[in-house]
């Protein structure tokens, strides 16, 4: 392929809407353009890399034994009435209606249609198990579209839903799917890892999330310095603290003036002590009834966990005035020692385990303007229900071996998940089991964010000057670069593309008539891998090699070069990162 001939429209500037370097680069190197809020044209730069990614998905499905379908992207209402979700899911669900006003949405997921398809025609266990994947366009209606393909309305998604006989089975699929994803990541030259995830109202453990490691990454992870254990904070069980004792000479709780304190920060200002000394309260409303969640004074609060503790099936940050009118307790004064003649029945307290290994605290006192000191967890909390409530950090203990978890942040671009019986009993999916007896279908269902993922990777693969693509994602392998118009510098480019070309590497002549600065600097802001200068040295048959994600050089001749390119490519296309090294 001739650059001249490419569109191939590269910009100086970022747009103004970007923060994110992956977000810059797409749009400056030519790769998608920005149509409304989260929604985006391909450039051809952009749906090379894109269909690169469907291609190595494919083929990681495709060897797991999953068929690929085509499931339509607008789902009429009835599915989604089945399955419960109709009124459920909240405003990122788009609906529409038809000419005759018949409701349908644009999937976000696709769970109703395929579980619709699968009890039509599959009706014995001798059918099972099947995975039916797809790699289709979705539509949420996302509060904050961010950061251009990392966070969109619209976006391509890879989702795979697993049809089982039996709990053993639907195990089984998982874990083919688990491997499968591991495969295509390691493929894609990311690096990335495997995390446990929350499984929200379903339970149980199955559920991992594919993280790309990033700093700019959303999700924060914690993983273990001495074991395997590895899952998002969101997630992470801690492990319970044992009772601290009471000090011999601490006095019984009693309260001090804190005027105008009501953040942990002004507290410890005026009562000179440190936030994890203090019991810092956050107010709730859980199914409509207040609610308070205490945690130490410097850690935050897991509202995953919170959830499940309280059993509720909505949780909400609660507003003040609506807290004192329902509960008549002081916020920003708020603490577990509630007055003698207060109804506990008005509020529900829960407070984080770790609090019950604090020696001594400072709380609340439940009246404006005072906090108390020299509160003793063992002592004055026991009347408290205590659970596992805070947001894993650095330095907390592995819930598997105790040794201490470190913390990263993640972008996730997968998602495995064991389903069990959630859509296939609502929407009474059933076979026939060897004993010809009704059975309801096991399910799973796996997710790969096929536009994500070119973010998620820029932000992994990049330095100031623009994207360092895996070979594996790179719209173009190689760029042969003609420094000049020269006869000798033109045809040895264009012999030399021609032989990479049949060598099967993926190349791009730039034969524009533009000055070398221009083309380097495209070059590094597209980011093919390897860039093949064709400049001085022509005359002798020699080129000059870059590889652009380590920044080596080196000179080689042009005879016999793409077939050694050709074999460090293959490397690159499994997921080895190119070096000069696997050229020479
Ligand atoms: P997130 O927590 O990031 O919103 P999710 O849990 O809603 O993700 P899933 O429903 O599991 O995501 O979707 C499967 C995959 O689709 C995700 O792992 C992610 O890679 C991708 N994905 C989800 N939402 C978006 C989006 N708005 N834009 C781009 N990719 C997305
Ligand atoms: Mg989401």
């Amino acid at each position: 392929m001739r650059a001249s001939q490419l569109h191939l429209p590269t910009l100086r500037e970022p747009p103004k809407d970007a923060e994110t370097i992956s977000h810059q680069f797409l749009v400056r190197g030519g790769y998608i353009r920005r149509v409304a809020a989260g929604i985006y044209s391909f450039l051809p730069l952009g749906v090379r890399s894109m269909e690169k990614v469907k291609r190595v998905v494919r083929e990681e499905m495709d060897r797991a034994g999953a068929q690929e379908v085509f499931l339509p992207a607008i789902v009429p209402a009835e599915l989604w009435i089945e399955s419960g979700r109709w009124q459920k899911y909240g405003p990122e669900l788009l609906r529409l209606k038809d000419r005759k006003q018949a409701e349908y949405c644009v999937g976000p997921t696709h769970e109703e249609v395929v579980v619709d398809l699968v009890r039509k025609d599959v009706r014995s266990y001798k059918q099972l198990p099947i995975n039916l994947y797809q790699i289709q366009t979705k539509f949420r209606d996302e509060i904050r579209p961010r950061a251009g393909l990392m966070r969109g309305r619209e976006f391509v998604m890879k989702d795979a839903y697993s049809f089982d006989a039996t709990v053993e089975g639907a195990h089984k699929s998982y874990k083919g799917m688990y491997a499968a994803y591991n495969k295509i990541f390691t493929r894609l030259g990311l690096r990335f890892r495997p995390v446990e995830a929350d499984t929200g109202n379903i339970g149980g453990s199955m559920s991992h999330e594919f993280q790309v490691l990033a700093d700019s990454g959303e999700d924060a992870i914690v993983a273990c310095s001495a074991c395997d254990f590895a899952a998002n904070v969101e997630k992470a069980p801690l492990q319970p603290s044992d009772w601290a004792d009471t000090p011999d000479d601490l006095d019984l709780p009693h309260a001090v003036e804190t005027p105008g304190a009501k953040s942990i920060e002004q507290v410890c200002k005026l009562l000179a002590c440190k936030p994890e000394q203090m019991i810092k309260a956050v107010l709730y409303m859980a199914d409509e009834a207040p609610a308070v969640a205490f945690v130490r004074g410097d850690r935050e609060v897991n509202e995953i966990k919170v959830k499940k503790a309280l059993g509720c099936q909505a949780l909400f940050l609660a507003e003040a005035d609506w807290f004192v009118k329902a509960t008549g307790l002081p916020p920003g004064y708020l603490g577990p020692i509630l007055p003698d003649d207060f109804e506990p029945s008005r509020v529900r307290l829960i407070a984080d385990a770790e609090i019950a290994g604090m020696a001594t605290a400072v709380c609340g006192a439940n009246v404006k303007q005072q906090h108390l000191v020299d509160v003793s967890p063992s002592r004055d909390l026991a009347h408290l229900t205590f659970a596992d409530l805070r947001m894993a950090v650095a330095g907390d203990a592995c819930p598997t071996c105790g040794g201490a978890l470190q913390a990263f942040r993640g972008i996730e671009v997968g998602h495995v998940f064991y389903l069990g019986q959630r859509y296939s009993k609502a929407m009474n999916a059933t076979f026939l089991d060897e004993q010809g007896q009704e059975q309801v279908f096991e399910m799973g269902c796996y997710g790969i964010g096929v536009t994500r993922i070119l973010s998620a990777a820029i932000e992994q693969n990049h330095d100031a000057r623009g994207i360092r693509w895996p070979v594996a994602l790179a719209p173009y392998e190689a760029v042969v670069l003609a420094m000049g118009q020269d006869a000798v510098i033109t045809e040895l480019a264009a012999q030399l593309a021609e032989e990479l070309r049949q060598a099967g590497v993926d190349t791009v002549l730039d034969d524009r008539d533009e000055r070398p600065g221009v083309k380097f600097n495209d070059a590094d802001l597209i980011g093919y891998p390897l860039q093949i200068v064709v400049g001085k040295k022509a005359a002798e048959a020699v080129v000059e090699l870059k590889v652009r994600h380590s920044g080596e050089k080196l000179e080689l001749p042009a005879a016999g070069l793409a077939g050694q390119v050709a074999k460090a490519m293959v490397l690159g296309r499994a997921g080895q990162t190119l070096t000069a090294d696997l050229l020479r």
